[in-house]
């Protein structure tokens, strides 16, 4: 293997001295299922249509993670390829020292697994990068495939969220770990009726859409944990967009067979 090369934001020069908000994008080539790298673009561009400089540093297996950027971004995986990010993640450190010193998190389908202690895979139990106290095994009565829709907790202020997920983990929480939301079409976590976790500025689902692409809220709710109260956008003719496509997606999903779905997702069928 070629020497670890180091991105730009991994430089020795502490954050608050550095210009443009690092958003890290951790290992694509690991954890970039269904486009969730399209949420990195997406909260660097949320940063520049408001006058902020934004910076997406991509950090592929084999360079090294710079522990000095703002946010940090995990999409979704299939299972070898997320117990490596998760070994990775492990033996670095970087991702650990970067949530301490107050980094937000998102981690959507295999990255809230890959954050969490461990997880199942076909070929075993795999250690998780311990962020946060989470467990996924395998539990659900088939593969969760198709629409989620979620009321995230009332205390977030966020509109019902919309995206899909396609996975076979099933995610439990620790005691301390609140979910995101609550399922209304969809698994979600697959144990309860919740979705994904927040953990102080820390936020998994296992919404993909990309999910900041369908639930712009959830993009702006992460910039302000780290740069404070948000100016107003530039582009706010996106938004309008967005929140059609969502509300379309929510009326699809949460229509009159929703129950039915669930009915025959519990028989396996
Ligand atoms: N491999 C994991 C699972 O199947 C995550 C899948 C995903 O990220 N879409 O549970």
């Amino acid at each position: 293997m070629s020497p670890p090369t180091t991105p730009p934001c991994a430089s020795s020069t502490p954050a608050s001295a550095v210009a443009d908000v690092g958003v890290c994008l951790v290992y694509p080539d690991l954890l970039g299922t269904y486009g969730d790298g399209g949420n990195a673009r997406i909260l660097a561009q949320r940063l520049r249509w408001r006058g902020i400089g934004a910076e997406v540093v991509t950090v592929r297996l084999g360079d090294r993670l710079p522990a000095t950027c703002e946010l940090y971004v995990l999409g979704g995986g299939e299972d070898r390829p997320q117990a490596l990010a998760a070994a990775e993640l492990r033996r670095d450190g970087a991702l650990s020292r970067a949530a301490e010193g107050g980094a937000a998190v998102l981690a959507v389908c295999a990255g809230v697994q890959v954050v969490g202690r461990r997880f199942l895979t076909a070929d075993g139990i795999v250690d998780g990068a311990g962020l946060v106290d989470l467990d996924t095994v395998r539990g659900l009565p088939a593969r969760a495939v198709g629409e989620l829709a979620v009321d995230p907790d009332p205390g977030l202020g966020l509109p019902r969220l919309s995206g899909y997920e396609n996975h076979a983990g099933a995610t439990t929480l620790g005691p301390g770990v609140q979910p995101l939301g609550t399922v209304v079409r969809g698994v979600g976590n697959g144990t309860g009726h919740g979705d994904g976790f927040v953990a102080g500025r820390m936020l998994g689902t296992y919404l993909h859409g990309p999910v900041l692409a369908r639930n712009l809220e959830v993009a702006d709710l992460l910039l302000s944990w780290v740069v404070g109260t948000l100016p107003p956008l530039e582009q706010p003719a996106a938004d309008a967009e967005a929140r059609g496509l969502r509300a379309e997606r929510l009326a699809a999903a949460v229509g009159g067979g929703a129950r039915a779905w669930w009915r025959r997702y519990q028989r396996g069928t």
